[in-house]
């Protein structure tokens, strides 16, 4: 027999939710671990299809995730005041979506029940992401997937 209560993701605010749930809620799908390039004019983040030397491109999920926020200079620790300021999330990210409001889709684990429902749906970077290493800084706008201004989903 059920309780009938809304599970978390549904229930809860960003804010409210417990250190486990805030973790669950990432769908592990690797896209904010892309690196991003800054517009010089207008600041716009452009994402590239090039992958943080540390993401396992085939799991999706970072190498060192206890501390990747000091190894890895720019990467953040995301809290629900930095989702909300934030515009370059990509807007599958479970984080924003419940911050504005929004529901988890099917294929969000957490509603799947599986971690291979975000892969199934083309939603992670798995099928095109590229690692870093062999890649020069100076090159990586050939590598630009996403521009400022676009639509930020993969889908
Ligand atoms: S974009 Fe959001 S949901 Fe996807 S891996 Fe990053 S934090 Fe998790
Ligand atoms: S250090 Fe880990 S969490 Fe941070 S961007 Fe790289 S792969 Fe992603």
């Amino acid at each position: 027999m059920t309780s009938g209560k809304a599970p978390f993701w549904q229930s809860k605010k960003l804010s409210e939710m417990s250190g486990e749930e805030w973790e669950q809620l990432c769908d592990g799908c690797g896209q904010c671990c892309l690196i991003k390039l800054e517009d010089e004019d207008t600041l716009e983040l452009a994402y590239t299809r090039v992958a943080c030397e540390f993401l396992d491109i085939a799991s999706c999920r970072c190498t060192d995730y206890a501390h990747r926020t000091a190894r890895i200079p720019g990467c953040l620790d995301l809290t629900p005041e930095a989702v909300a300021t934030l515009g370059w999330l990509p807007e599958t990210c479970a984080y924003r979506l419940i911050g504005e409001g929004r529901p988890l889709p099917s294929w969000h684990p957490l509603n799947s029940g599986r971690r291979e429902s975000v892969h199934e749906a083309g939603i992670s970077v798995r099928g095109f992401a590229i690692g870093e290493e062999g890649i020069d800084e100076d090159d990586l706008q050939d590598h630009i997937l996403i521009r400022p201004g676009t639509d930020r989903g993969w889908k």
